[in-house]
């Protein structure tokens, strides 16, 4: 069996069109949602995906905002800028990209973002309302792969989902959604015993390692879903290109479904992004 590829772009063009028709009708009300994006430091990896988001905003008439610290920046001046992005009604969303220097304590950034307009859903109230099964904000990546899935009328209610990978912004909130979703699922880690044994018995497996190509075509059940999440960049001596954590040749051959890398999972999760930031638009319209 070949596995038909679920392909991110696509599905992100068709998102993001149905995007532009709610922009549209806030901007009939004189509203435009507005995303402001604070970066510190020069990782490159980090200013790409800054980049791509702030680009994403210009492309469906959103406003962003871009705020540049260097690595070293004292934290004081990047909290006093998050206090007046909260406070400023023209502002619908806040994103702090991650990681951030040693400077930093993360979770404190994330705190001092108003929930309400935290649209990348890391602040502990989203988190909360998330686990609770009543979300303000759905995490971007883990809602993009909701959304794939859907778009592909995977069944979810008693599939078994095996999910490698616990962290606050992918593992544990991609097990959230597809528990509510009535999936039954594992989450697997670094710790898992025999963690391809856990993977041979899912009919969805997300990949959230950040490993290339660690999934093998042997640890997936033929006919499997198979999401991949990872982005990785190969080492120059062999291309330099990027992968995903899914040896996708491989496993192509086994799974019934597959996303690849680049063009996968990356493109919706900046969709979904802007969904949020829309969204919170739409909830200070109604205010
Ligand atoms: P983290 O490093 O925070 O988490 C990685 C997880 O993988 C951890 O839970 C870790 O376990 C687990 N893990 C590591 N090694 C193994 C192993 N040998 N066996 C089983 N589990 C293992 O990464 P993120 O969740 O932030 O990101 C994961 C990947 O997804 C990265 O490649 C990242 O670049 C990519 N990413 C892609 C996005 C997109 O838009 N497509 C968005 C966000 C991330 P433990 O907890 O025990 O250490």
């Amino acid at each position: 069996m070949t596995a038909r590829i679920l392909d991110g772009n696509a599905l992100s063009a068709k998102v993001r069109s149905q995007l532009a028709a709610r922009a549209a009708a806030l901007a009939a009300r004189a509203v435009q949602p507005c995303l402001a994006v604070l970066l510190v430091g020069e990782s490159p990896a980090s200013a790409v995906y800054v980049r791509n988001k702030v680009k994403a905003c210009e492309t469906a008439g959103m406003r962003s905002l871009r705020y540049d610290y260097a690595a070293d920046v004292d934290p004081a001046p990047v909290f006093e800028r998050i206090a007046a992005l909260n406070a400023d009604p023209a502002v619908h969303g806040i994103l702090v990209q991650l990681p951030l220097p040693a400077q930093f304590d993360t979770e404190t950034v994330l705190s001092s973002i108003s929930p309400d307009k935290d649209v990348d859903g890391f602040h502990a109230v989203n988190t909360g309302l998330l686990m609770q099964g009543h979300p303000a904000f759905i995490p971007c990546t883990p809602y993009g792969v909701m959304e794939m899935l859907k778009s592909e009328n995977v069944p979810l209610k008693g599939a078994e989902a095996v999910i490698i990978g616990r962290s606050n912004i992918v593992g544990k909130p991609m097990a959230m959604l597809l528990l509510q979703a009535s999936a039954t699922v594992t989450v697997c880690h670094s710790q898992t015993k025999d963690l391809a044994g856990h993977c041979r018995r899912a009919d969805i497996l997300v990949a959230a390692i950040g490993k290339p190509r660690f999934v093998k075509a042997d640890m997936v059940k033929p006919g499997a879903v198979v999401i991949d999440v990872g982005i990785n960049r190969l080492p120059e001596a062999e291309g330099g290109k990027l992968c995903g954590d899914v040896d996708f040749e491989a496993v192509k051959e086994v799974a019934s479904l597959i996303t690849p890398v680049p063009g996968g999972v990356g493109p919706m999760t900046i969709t979904m992004l802007l969904a949020n930031t829309i969204e919170s638009a739409e909830r200070a319209a109604r205010q």
